[in-house]
């Protein structure tokens, strides 16, 4: 007898405390996120459907990181959304690397100048897209390195103009690996061949990650966000070492709860000890059912639930366990660390579970 493996959807017959989580327990501030066309459509509809729905998840300040997908995005969105409601909404900007090809060795001051253009238009951060280290090349056609110390007008510029740098680079480590059965994301890389980036045609995740530290680490004055776990969340003694190292680095955990939620008690010890330098985001547009998973791996100590929706969860054949994490550390992780970096005095700043009605929290065995 055989059975394919997309069809084998085993029910878990182990009994255990299941919290049913409508969302977070407190005001959240969405430090990771997009607007379109990661994040579903919400840029193609109008700001106010956007901001009511907002009201609705108990999110009170969203980052909306599409900014760097041309310039005419960036004006699109400071134009309608954060003219709508500046207090809820902040856009990133970003680098158009291919204009180093044409710009030659300007490329750099070049891009530098345009940031502090986007800057005074109204962009509040920059996104580095993971082609960095991967397939970005200079005007002599060679792969460039996270680490190329001719792009630091870059990175010192937006320390100049305090903007945050939020950075993806490499993926998952099994997207470098060979597509073999021995691949912890053989579905999902089976299901998109085009998000494997094998030797020798790209480098070794290696090379990318080793490059980010030496990012991170040579421009102390610019103060950068790692984005999905520092881009190592299945290696947290790395992350760890690197936020000690460097005081002017943060981490988001956006798309990473389930790498978090295989290991929880290494997780829990992170987020313990890096509880100031952690942000909130989901990397998948205002979606309720996704901030109440992220609420329960965040608040709860359930044992053995998915971290999707979905019958076969994307990013792996695996469950999650809760981190059960201390009120003050939830706050933090929730809210205070992002209000701070981001320098936000509106946002809701409350000493206990809100009068946000969205979340509830009901535990059955
Ligand atoms: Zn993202």
């Amino acid at each position: 007898m055989t059975l394919a493996l997309a069809d084998f959807q085993p029910a878990p017959q182990v009994i255990r405390p299941q919290t049913t989580v409508t969302g977070p327990a407190m005001p959240f501030i969405d430090a990771h996120n997009h607007l379109g066309p990661f994040g579903g459509s919400w840029s193609e509809k109008e700001p106010a459907a956007f901001f009511d729905h907002l009201s609705g998840t108990g999110c009170v300040h969203y980052v909306d990181l599409d900014g760097g997908w041309g310039e005419d995005v960036l004006d699109d969105r400071l134009r309608r959304f954060k003219a709508y409601d500046p207090d809820r909404y902040r856009v990133f900007g970003g680098v158009d690397w291919a204009l180093w090809p044409e710009e030659g060795s300007a490329f750099p001051e070049k891009a530098a100048a345009r940031l502090e253009a986007q800057a005074t238009r109204g962009a509040e951060g920059l996104k580095i897209w993971k082609p960095f280290g991967l397939t970005v090349t200079d005007d002599q056609g060679q792969r460039v390195g996270v680490d190329d110390p001719r792009l630091a007008p870059i990175w010192e510029t937006a320390g100049r103009l305090g903007l945050p740098v939020l950075v993806h680079v490499a993926d998952p480590v099994a997207f470098f690996d060979p597509v073999t059965p021995q691949n912890e994301r053989w579905e999902e890389l089976s299901n998109h061949p085009e998000w494997s980036f094998p030797l020798p045609d790209y480098p070794p995740f290696e090379t990318i990650i080793a490059g980010f530290a030496n990012l991170v680490s040579r421009h102390p004055n610019t103060t950068f966000i790692g984005a999905h776990v520092a881009c190592y969340a299945e290696n947290l003694a790395w992350v760890s070492a690197l936020i000690d190292a460097c005081p002017n680095l943060y981490i988001d955990f956006s798309a990473r709860v389930a790498e978090l939620g295989r290991v929880p008690r290494a997780a829990r010890a992170l987020f313990l000890r890096h509880a100031d330098r952690i942000l909130f985001g989901i990397d998948s547009g205002p979606d309720k059912a996704t901030y109440a998973i992220y609420a329960r791996f965040l608040e709860t100590a359930d044992e053995y639930f998915s971290y999707s929706a979905d019958p076969v969860p994307g990013q792996g054949r695996w469950m999650i366990y809760g981190l059960n994490l201390p009120t003050d550390v939830q706050r933090r992780i929730y809210h205070d660390n992002a209000a701070q970096l981001f320098g936000l005095k509106t946002a809701a700043h409350q000493s206990g579970p809100s009068s946000h009605k969205a979340a509830k929290t009901e535990r059955v065995l």
